[in-house]
């Protein structure tokens, strides 16, 4: 098949490997639409080759089954969960994989930027007719990152929320948030992605300054927001997103790759504050963000600012890695 291979920083090419075989329990996958996470940025910049392949947002079709698969079936179409748990402890038996107390990576299902990839039964989700495939490859990871965050941070109609680092994850959560009925604050340096936020229905757009939490207070009757979601993994952001928040807040931390020096005292115990990590998302969460994609109630295309095939990957994954202005989403279409 073909795939792409990274053989260093900013140097990824297309090349042919041989085609994956499904293991037990495994389905065999013809990718149909695979996006490009904000998260694959760390391998483009990784210095040496990356030994796997890249790519982790899939959609596709069932085109072999290996032994012991029992649910699926040869033409069903389907997105895939790519973290791998252990599959028999009560988290995998629920398909929270994320929640798997054996997760150590060694499952999880990459390889999205090829042609074939074999999956985890359990980790695939069945997408009715009316799901195209790019909003399929959007559903665990892109809507479903910010589903689970908003979720942890049980927010509601009528809550204020803010949302710093406007990605595509964080754009996604400006969407859901607001489907929720939350007044939402988006915050990031780049004027180009607060008028995105803007245009998607977030209430404001700021950036990420010493003066936020102020601004922020101001737009809330003095109060701060209750849940702020921190998804943009800057250092930076946390002492903002902390000081935003009102008396008894969440912060649910999202975005990886902070490092963050705490003083528990000042900023978050004599502020009864609580500090929320949520990862990615499971096959329930992924259910219920298919039903509203489905339904027509979030409109994942929105976000996709970049499209192409598996031949195109590499100069728009490279635009996605060094380009800010005018790029949001990008979802390679494998198939042709
Ligand atoms: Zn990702
Ligand atoms: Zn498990």
């Amino acid at each position: 098949m073909k795939a792409i291979h990274s053989f260093g920083a900013g140097d990824v090419r297309l090349v042919t490997v041989p085609d994956p075989a499904p293991s037990e329990g495994q389905v065999l996958i013809q990718i149909t639409a695979t996006g490009i996470c904000g998260s694959d940025k760390w391998m483009w910049r990784h210095p040496e080759p990356v030994t796997w392949i890249i790519g982790h947002e899939v959609a596709g079709r069932v085109i072999a089954l290996g032994p012991g698969v029992t649910r699926l079936r040869v033409g069903q179409r389907v997105a895939v969960n790519n973290v791998g748990g252990c599959g028999h402890c009560p988290a995998c038996r629920a398909g929270d994989f994320i929640l798997c107390p054996q997760w150590d990576g060694s499952l999880d299902i990459n390889g999205g930027y090829a042609e074939l990839v074999a999956a985890w039964e359990r980790n695939c989700l069945p997408v009715p007719d009316d799901l195209d495939d790019e909003a399929a490859c959007l559903i665990f990871d892109n809507f479903g990152t910010p589903y689970g965050a908003l979720e942890r941070g049980e927010v509601r109609h009528g809550d204020d929320v803010l949302i710093t680092g406007l990605g595509p994850i964080g754009m996604a959560a400006v969407i859901l948030a607001k489907l929720r009925g939350a007044y939402v604050i988006a915050a990031d340096p780049l004027p180009y992605r607060r008028d995105f936020a803007l245009r998607l229905g977030a209430d404001a757009a700021l950036p990420p300054d010493e003066q936020l939490p102020d601004a922020v207070r101001d737009l809330t009757s003095g109060l701060g927001v209750r849940v702020a979601l921190e998804c943009s993994g800057k250092s930076s952001a946390y002492p903002l997103a902390l000081s935003s928040l009102r008396v008894g807040g969440t912060l649910v931390s999202v975005g990886e790759g902070a490092q963050i020096t705490l003083r528990p005292s000042d900023q978050i115990i004599r502020r009864t504050l609580r500090i929320q990590g949520s990862w990615y998302s499971g096959m329930h969460q992924g259910r219920q963000v298919m039903e509203l994609m489905r339904t027509r109630q979030i409109d994942p295309h929105v976000l996709v600012t970049h499209r192409g095939s598996l031949e195109e990957l590499p100069a728009i994954y490279r635009t996605v890695c060094e380009v800010e202005q005018g790029v949001m989403k990008a979802v390679i279409f494998p198939v042709k």
